[in-house]
């Protein structure tokens, strides 16, 4: 396995002057920057759901492969005028799904044929059974049909020699359908993309364990594990580490060594205690992103022996929308992925805000009775409101006035790979 080339040291660099970048240059940024950085395997289909193609997967046979019937009925030569009655004798035998018809139809007869069965020679056009009279050897019916009526076409779907699906496509239960009925056997795939996530704080403890008075439950590794895991990506857990730079350095050279990405949470602000982007301005090519969005801190990217490091904001709120809106199609990417931009919905909203201008805001919602609901509070610390949400509500960077009633753009948990 070979793998391509690591990302260029200045692969975050933001252009000079720049103080807030709004989302769309953030996301452009990335887009424009970041690419595939795992190595490609060949595998059999069957082992390859979740995976990437790493090149296209080309069509080994026709879907479908033979003209087929697409009903139960009986079928001839020929389409019927409207109004015309047409009687045929049968012929002897019948066509079946996997058991062909040998023979050829006499011009001005039909034959039994069932949904699947190859079209037999001397048919091109099948009426449905329950649109004609049948006694003993003869059936009887009448026009209008059209000629090829209840007919598949070889190759009408996908022909043999075309690309049934494009690289970087990921590959789900309807791929694994398509390839298989095109007759692929063996994929090229990307090595699932490695993702390593460390929390830091002095505050934070894992559920379970013992608390001193002032700590807290960790909950970003937890989260960032599960929605990692959702997107296909393999976990690697550096745990929680404190607030002091030796063991965060460790942490992270750990994670270069053991996977392609590093999510870190915690520490990315410029405070005293932020040694995430202490560390990583000092030895890891760090550019602090300061997007005009909300809710989030910073965003601290740099490369860590080459790896690169997402650094989110500690607040939970802040870290999972910062982790689906930048660090989804952000990872797509290095996966192999083609670029990932999250299908919004316009809904009608069912609250009242009136928005500043200057910072996109995503608001933790869920629909009810075709409208979307905001969760009561903003506090970007409140963790029950994103287990409350069904998806995020998006308001734009401008000033805005929302009434009950107004469009709004929403993203189910869903259209984020969740
Ligand atoms: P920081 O970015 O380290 O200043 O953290 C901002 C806020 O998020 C603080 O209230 C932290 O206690 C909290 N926080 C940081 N990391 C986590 C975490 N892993 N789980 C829950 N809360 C956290
Ligand atoms: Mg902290």
């Amino acid at each position: 396995m070979i793998k391509p080339p690591p990302l260029r040291n200045d692969c975050f660099a933001l252009p000079p002057g720049v103080t807030w970048t709004p989302v769309d240059e953030a996301l452009d940024l990335l887009r424009a920057r970041l690419h595939t950085v795992v190595s490609a395997t060949s595998g059999p289909l069957n082992a390859a759901l979740g995976r990437v193609l790493a090149e296209d997967a080309i069509a080994v046979r026709s879907n479908p492969p033979h003209p087929n019937s697409a009903v139960d009925g009986y079928g001839f030569l020929g389409g019927i005028p409207d109004g015309e009655t047409r009687i045929m004798p049968l012929c002897e035998g019948r066509a079946a799904a996997g058991v062909p018809f040998d023979g050829k139809v006499p011009q001005g007869s039909a034959l039994r044929i069932l949904t699947g069965a190859p079209i037999p020679g001397g048919v091109d056009t099948v009426v449905l059974e329950e649109d004609v009279t049948r006694e003993g050897n003869e059936i009887a019916l009448r026009g209008p049909l059209k000629q090829g009526a209840n007919t598949r076409k070889a190759g009408e779907d996908v022909r043999a020699g075309e690309v049934a699906l494009k690289q970087g496509t990921k590959i789900g239960a309807p791929e694994i359908a398509l390839l298989s009925a095109v007759g692929v056997q063996d994929v090229i795939t990307f090595a699932p993309l490695r993702v390593a996530i460390v929390s830091t704080g002095d505050e934070l403890v894992d559920a379970g364990q013992a608390a001193a008075p002032g700590q807290i439950g960790d909950a970003n590794r937890p989260m960032l594990s599960a929605i990692v895991k959702s997107w296909g990506y393999e976990v690697v857990d550096l745990g929680i580490q404190p607030d002091d730079p030796a063991t965060i350095r460790a942490a992270l050279d750990r994670g270069a060594r053991e996977a392609d990405v590093i999510l870190t949470s915690g520490g990315a602000s410029a405070g005293d205690e932020d040694h995430i982007s202490a560390l990583l301005r000092e030895s890891g090519h760090m550019q602090s992103w300061r997007i005009a969005i909300k809710p989030g801190r910073p965003l601290a990217l740099a490369l860590w022996n080459d790896v690169p490091v997402f650094g989110l904001p500690g607040n939970p709120v802040a870290a999972m929308v910062c982790t689906l809106v930048f660090a989804r199609p952000a990872l797509a990417s290095l996966s192999g992925m083609q670029w990932q931009a999250p299908q919004g919905f316009q809904v009608p909203a069912n609250f009242t805000k009136s928005k500043k201008p200057g910072r996109r805001e995503f608001l933790r919602a869920r629909i009810r009775d075709g409208a979307v609901d905001v969760f009561k509070s903003e506090g970007s610390g409140r963790i029950s409101g994103l287990a409350w949400a069904d998806g995020l509500a998006e308001l734009p960077d401008g000033a805005l006035e929302v009434q009950p009633g107004a469009r709004v753009t929403y993203y189910p948990w869903g259209s984020f790979g969740l």
